[in-house]
């Protein structure tokens, strides 16, 4: 019983269980970081947060979709954090421009953008630079990139 109870969603209230975050993950992203079994009423599965902490890489496409605002996602004292409902579901230290000291995001969410884009994302061993910066590097406007 008190398993099953563990499993039930407190917040119940908030969420709606529409499963817009599940499917914005696992179709749009590709991603698939939300396991949340309760969500099917007729054909409920197994939840499991230690899939978002292992596979999220807080793009936050789940928290902008959703309707009511129980999946969130905000920068703080240097980490994006991924929460439902007030449950931290992931957490990752957050990369700054190492020119101008632009939140970038975490090392996870630009290795996916680097990946699947042409970004000119530039890590030059531990010093990543902005798009912004990087294009002014390319076209002469600063001469070196100095850590902030
Ligand atoms: S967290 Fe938001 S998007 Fe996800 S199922 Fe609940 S209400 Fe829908
Ligand atoms: S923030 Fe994480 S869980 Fe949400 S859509 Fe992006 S990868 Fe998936």
């Amino acid at each position: 019983m008190v398993r099953e109870e563990a499993r039930r969603c407190l917040r119940c209230d908030v969420c709606l269980r529409c499963g817009c975050c599940v499917e914005i993950c696992r179709d749009k992203m590709g991603i698939d970081a939300l396991k949340m079994g309760y969500i099917d009423f007729d054909h409920p599965g197994p939840t499991d947060f230690r899939i978002t902490e292992e596979r999220c890489i807080l793009c936050g496409a789940c928290a902008a979709n959703c309707p009511t605002r129980a999946m969130r996602i905000e920068d703080r004292k240097g980490e994006r954090i991924l929460s439902l409902c007030g449950t931290i579901l992931n957490r990752q230290k957050l990369t700054c421009c190492q020119s101008c000291g632009a939140v970038m995001g975490p090392d996870r969410y630009l290795e996916y953008i680097k990946s699947k884009t042409r970004s000119i994302i530039q890590f030059a061993g531990i010093r990543p630079i902005c798009d912004a910066c990087a294009r002014k590097s390319s076209a002469g406007c600063i001469d070196e990139i100095t850590p902030v």
